[in-house]
């Protein structure tokens, strides 16, 4: 047989193709395998996709790989099959979408090398040597004990948590012959004796309904309200995975109180689990994704992106928080993180569980359609059901610093009872309007279409959206005598007012400004870990995930600016926030209370949320969508141009336009557009957009398909560029 000389491989560009260059060896590499290749005139790093001894080009010309970077494989072939599904079905540049399953570590050239790990073992196991350290040196004769039960030998890592000193002792174990080390490659870790809090009886029957189906591709939505032992649930079907020798990857949103479920996962699961977040470097993301990949650690903790780790043996993904917008990537390649974790479920033929208290319109709607199995937990473990939410109208009010009267008073009684406050307002830094008292002039980005925010600690006027800043001005730059004032609230005020009215009271403002530093954000947790009475200002950050029992009063501030939204999907981002916001109250042992603050409490959507459950909400939002002909009863394609200028960005859509007007079925589905998009300037590009609509997906597939080819050759260019997004969250 003759030996594959040709190969094709992924290379992260964004083309819609894949590139075919000649081996250096007879010797095949195995798939997913990286290497040197020339480029232009420079070189790229390739993944190997597949080799074979015939070529369609011309051999010619040809080049030939410049060197081969990895001894194994960085990417299995269930790994390359999910990437060519997603750059099928996202419309997506293979090259781009295979090096997004990739660790950032590993995109470029830098070597993978697994990092083994040093495993001590005891040399003979005597008893009567160990039994004689019993009373002479009870730390020596703990850690023999240890070591005997587990022959496999236990890790730095493990050996701490027996004694956090323990490298003397093991020195001196070493000196007297009893143990070795050698260096291992893994295996599943111990896990911890614990104790498990007895289950409910909603726990107990959600299980014994669920386990039954655990053993294929199934997938699971848990729709229990906040606090009513969700996390529990996982945690035990994570430990029968183990039991059962399987990895599980467990998925939870972007937010700044994950330490909290760290820990409960360290209590429960030791070491046997690995962490990646956006917090850690590129560097520690590879090693956690290695210890994964070897099987060193059972479990893979983190954000949208860990769904790409790989294993041998992976038996459950857990996505909790289902309906977090997190778990969309928006910008690069865009997916979406709970579906393409359903797609590699099935691939795998393993479970699949989601779990939320506000779940997404597009889960409860599959649920109708029994496509997903749907689970319900309607009480809380402890002693409080989640608090009704309660309108407070400041029309007529006297309002300081955003709040008025009625929040004051709720807060003081709150604080009086040594309760935690809980103030949520989704708006950082100072101020978010900055304008001239005479001629109106506004502080706007010289980049984005977008206000400038006041960020006074930092003397700065700030774009949330480029991250451009420029110092305050002292008059108006515009009629250059006009004072300069600022409007609106925002986090940074808030707690300086609170701060005044109640000086006896810690503040903890917890927002992006503030969880950049570590020391700072762990000092804030500390405070609310120890249950004293304090007030707790943030935004998104602190609207979800977390259990501090003693918060009593959940504030919600400004929200009706949703109320008025040109999104659609508002009102369900409004109805999920304020849920999820109010159910951090009365997690312990006193009943919550939740408040919304509004001038618009007569609003319909106001009403609903004051007078019904999440549940009854959503199902009357699904009518509304359905008899608009919006997601999920329609399928969005939206194509995106952005350009130096903005005629340029519309040209491009029109050129597109046109390569799909020509297909048969076009007629069939709603295009909208070429036109402006919302935020028209960000980042100093001018953005367009061209929206396709239908009900029936197979229109819009077929229409896509028969003009893709066509579209994909047009090149994206530094003056403007263009791209896809299928299941485009907003319009
Ligand atoms: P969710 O994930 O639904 O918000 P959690 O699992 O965090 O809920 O549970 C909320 C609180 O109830 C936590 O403090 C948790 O320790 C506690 N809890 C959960 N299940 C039980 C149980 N079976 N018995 C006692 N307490 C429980
Ligand atoms: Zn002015
Ligand atoms: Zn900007």
């Amino acid at each position: 047989m003759t030996q594959p000389r040709f190969a094709r491989f992924a290379i992260a560009l964004p083309l819609y193709r894949v590139f075919e260059y000649s081996l250096d060896s007879e010797d095949p590499a195995p798939v997913g395998t990286r290497y040197r290749l020339p480029f232009t005139s420079g070189t790229r790093t390739g993944v190997l996709l597949g080799a074979s001894d015939a070529s369609d080009f011309d051999p010619a010309r040809i080049r030939q790989v410049v060197e081969r970077i990895d001894e194994q494989a960085v990417l299995d072939g269930h790994m390359l099959e999910l990437s060519r599904w997603m750059a099928d079905y996202y419309l997506q540049p293979p090259g781009e979408v295979v090096f997004q399953c990739l660790p950032g570590y590993l995109r470029g050239a830098r070597p993978h090398h697994s990092t083994r790990v040093k495993c001590w073992k005891l040399k003979l196991p005597d008893p009567g040597a160990i039994e004689g350290l019993r009373l002479r040196s009870p730390r020596q004769y703990e850690i023999c004990i240890a070591l005997q039960r587990h022959r496999r030998g236990l890790t730095a890592l493990q050996l701490r948590q027996i004694n956090p000193k323990w490298h003397p002792v093991v020195r001196a174990l070493e000196a007297r012959d009893m143990l070795f080390w050698e260096w291992v490659e893994g295996g599943i870790g111990h896990l911890p004796a614990v104790d498990l809090p007895e289950l409910s009886a909603g726990q107990s029957a959600l299980l014994a309904e669920m386990e039954p189906r655990l053993g294929s591709f199934a997938v699971h939505l848990i729709d229990g309200i906040t606090g009513s032992g969700k996390t529990e649930i996982y945690l035990r079907l994570i430990r029968d995975r183990f039991a059962a020798g399987q990895q599980v990857i467990y998925l939870v949103p972007e937010i700044g109180l994950t330490n909290q479920l760290i820990e409960r996962v360290r209590l429960r699961f030791g070491d046997c689990f690995a962490i990646s977040h956006s917090g850690l470097t590129e560097l520690q993301r590879y090693r956690a994704w290695d210890r994964f990949r070897r099987g060193e650690v059972g479990i893979m903790l983190g954000t949208r992106s860990s769904l790409f780790s790989q294993c041998d043996n992976l038996g459950l993904i857990i996505i909790d928080e289902e309906h977090d917008h997190s778990y969309r990537q928006e910008d690069g390649i865009r997916y979406h993180a709970r579906d393409v974790a359903i797609k590699r479920a099935q691939m795998l033929d393993i479970p699949i569980v989601l779990g939320s208290a506000t779940p997404s319109l597009e889960s409860i709607n599959n649920c109708a359609r029994e496509t997903y199995h749907r689970y319900r937990l309607d009480h809380r473990p402890t002693r409080f059901a989640p608090p009704r939410l309660e309108l407070v109208d400041i029309r007529n009010s006297q309002v300081e610093f955003g709040c008025g009267t009625r929040v004051f008073a709720r807060i003081e009684r709150h604080l009086a009872c040594a309760g935690q406050v809980l103030v949520y307002l989704n708006r950082r830094g100072y101020a978010p309007v900055v304008m001239c008292h005479e001629c109106g002039w506004q502080a706007l980005c010289r980049h984005c279409d977008m206000r400038l925010t006041l960020h006074q600690s930092a003397h700065s006027l700030l774009c949330h959206h480029c991250g451009f800043s420029q110092v305050v001005p002292e008059s108006c730059p515009e009629c250059c005598n006009g004072e300069v004032r600022h409007y609106g609230i925002g986090t940074e005020q808030l707690e300086q007012g609170l701060v005044q009215r109640y000086p006896d009271t810690p503040v903890l403002r917890i927002d992006r400004d503030v969880a950049g530093s570590r020391a700072a954000l762990g000092e804030r947790l500390r405070q609310l870990e120890s249950g004293e009475p304090c007030i707790l200002i943030g935004t998104q950050m602190i609207a979800k995930g977390h259990d501090y029992p003693a918060i009593t009063l959940s504030v919600i501030l400004d929200a009706d600016q949703a109320l008025f939204s040109s999104s659609y999907r508002a009102s369900e981002r409004l109805a999920q926030t304020l849920f999820q916001v109010s159910g951090r109250a009365g997690r312990g042992d006193r009943a919550g209370e939740a408040v919304v603050q509004t001038r618009f409490p007569e609003h319909p959507l106001m009403q609903a949320l004051l007078r019904k459950s999440y549940r009854d909400i959503a199902q009357e939002l699904l009518q509304e969508r359905r008899s608009f002909g919006f997601p999920p009863y329609a399928r969005v394609v939206m194509f995106r141009a952005d350009a130096i200028e903005l005629k340029e960005a519309l040209e491009k859509l029109d050129e597109i336009r046109e390569l799909l007007a020509v297909t048969r079925r076009f007629e069939e589905l709603t295009c909208v557009g070429p036109m402006p998009a919302l935020m028209t300037r960000r980042i100093g590009r001018y953005r367009a957009q061209l929206c396709l609509i239908s009900q029936d997906y197979q229109v819009l597939r077929s229409v896509l398909s028969q003009s893709m080819p066509a579209i994909e050759q047009l090149a994206s260019t530094s003056r403007t560029s263009w791209a896809i997004d299928v299941d485009a969250y907003d319009l």
